[in-house]
């Protein structure tokens, strides 16, 4: 069904809300404004009336997919259900409209926030000091890998290069490069791991650290993440962990017990904040003690008076990385997320989401390709590279998950498979829910050789069929004037 624009449904002199009689002179826009900026005809909002409102974004707002809406196992991205709990806390007054140039002393529940939120992702992590100011993983990235060289830098050689796996996210090379490196890929083994023996001809003064992501984007976990340490402490080198992936790890390993020196995590992913639509994300770093004073100021303390300060007095901190002191609301869902999980409810997020990934894993990998046979973590990669004998291709696949009612995996992506497609359900999906999916992949597969044109025209139940992807990127339409023109 087509949503009829309000602009269509729009009817002269019908109001949707009452104002009070206006107690000020009207402004007479020829006197008042410069010429260029009075309207040649009138504003051309639509009239309609509250329902009429209401309905219309009521309707917009199941057209989306959503994960209050069903499941949304975009791997990577841990797209869990966000408890409402964690909202109604972000809303208090107390938070949501607090000024950022408040003097402290009227802030101190704010900054007691940030410190004790800062003291538990230290604590979860096993690292020693931490800032929350990047406002994604990305950010915090960038923050992480910028500590890492003022590090080097203060040792009297900034170094060259880093070294990544090529199963990294895409952002990790781009940090590199903004950070001013170059960044070195080396392959994985069989397994999906680190090659260890891949590593070593790099190992030398001038490598300045190695990123890795664990478990890794297979959903593998990186079993010799100690050793690779080691190795890399030998020569001075720094190891930096993208913790995007920290949802398979809670309460289980400490990346900082087992050599990590810097991590991010993204609060947005882990602990739960929505994150479908591009923000607002946030992505703090911690770092263990030799790194603490590079971090960006300023950090938030608690001093012997018993109040918490934000202090400036951080001589070499690499500076100021936001504006203001970072996305403070998902701050707060983030900790009244873990403060209502508990330890024993972070670790049962842990299992659960790897349990559940598991459960996928097995029920389909006689189906579909599954090319590294490791167990995996929180989320597996299977191939549809088979399915091209019929014709058919990973995206045709992800088209037809849409049209039985599910937010496709992500696609194309790690790019060490061929067809890749990663599935992350996440802890917080019923296995009644798993079972259905794993019916529509079961369903796609027969289908694939039975009929592959009915995938080639996927999907047909939603509100828009198949889109040329590349100018629906590169030419996205956002306004009701260009609909009309085109
Ligand atoms: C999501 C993700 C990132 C980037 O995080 P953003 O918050 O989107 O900037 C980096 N690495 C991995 C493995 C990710 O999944």
């Amino acid at each position: 069904m087509n949503t009829a624009l309000l602009w269509e449904i729009s009817k002269p002199g019908r109001i949707g809300i009452n104002l009070p009689s206006r107690d000020v002179p009207e402004l007479d826009e020829k006197k008042h404004l410069p010429d260029n900026m009075v309207r040649a005809a009138g504003n051309g909002l639509p009239e309609v009336s509250e329902p009429q409102v209401v309905r219309h974004f009521v309707e917009l707002s199941s057209k989306n997919h959503h994960v209050d809406k069903g499941l949304y196992p975009l791997g990577s991205c841990t797209m869990k259900y966000n408890p409402k709990l964690s909202e109604r806390v972000a809303a208090f007054s107390g938070f949501a409209n607090l000024h950022p140039f408040v003097p402290e002393d009227f802030a101190q529940g704010a900054l007691e926030l940030m410190f004790r939120l800062g003291e538990l992702l230290c604590h979860i992590g096993g690292l020693d000091a931490i800032t929350l100011q990047p406002s994604a993983g990305a950010h915090g990235e960038f923050a992480g890998l910028s500590i890492i060289r003022r590090y080097h830098e203060a040792r009297g050689n900034p170094r060259k290069k880093v070294v990544i796996p090529d199963s990294s996210h895409g952002t990790n090379p781009a940090s590199i490069v903004f950070s001013g490196w170059q960044p070195i890929e080396i392959k994985s083994d069989a397994a999906g791991r680190i090659d260890i023996d891949a590593l070593k001809p790099h190992l030398d003064e001038d490598l300045a650290a190695l990123m890795v992501t664990n478990p890794n984007t297979l959903g593998i976990f990186e079993r010799d993440i100690k050793k690779v340490a080691e190795m890399l402490h030998s020569v001075g080198a720094q190891l930096y962990m993208d913790g995007a992936n920290m949802n398979a790890l809670l309460g289980i390993v400490r990346p900082g017990d087992v050599g990590i020196d810097a991590l991010h995590y993204n609060l947005h992913k882990t602990f739960s904040t929505p994150h479908g639509g591009g923000g607002p994300g946030s992505g703090p770093v911690a770092v263990k003690e030799h790194l603490a004073p590079f971090l960006p100021k300023p950090t938030v303390v608690h001093s012997e008076d018993g109040k918490y300060h934000l202090n400036w007095d951080v001589p070499d901190s690499l500076g100021k990385m936001n504006a203001f002191w970072g996305a403070f609301g998902v701050m707060v869902k983030a900790f009244s997320y873990i403060m209502n999980a508990g330890a024993e409810g972070l670790r049962k997020v842990a299992e659960n989401a790897v349990l559940n990934s598991n459960y996928l894993m097995a029920s389909l990998k006689d189906d579909y390709e599954l090319p590294y046979r490791s167990t995996p973590m929180h989320e597996f990669v299977l191939s549809g590279e088979f399915l091209k004998k019929f014709g058919v291709k990973t995206l045709d696949v992800a088209k037809q998950l849409l049209d039985f009612g599910f937010h496709a995996p992500t696609v194309y992506f790690p790019l060490i498979v061929h067809e890749a497609l990663m599935i992350e359900p996440t802890e917080t999906e019923s296995i009644e829910t798993l079972d259905e999916f794993i019916k529509a992949m079961k369903e796609i597969r027969k289908m694939a050789e039975n009929e592959p044109d009915r995938l080639h025209e996927a999907p047909k139940n939603t509100p828009v069929h198949r889109l040329d992807e590349v100018s629906a990127n590169k030419q996205p339409i956002f306004k009701w004037q260009d609909m009309i023109e085109t």
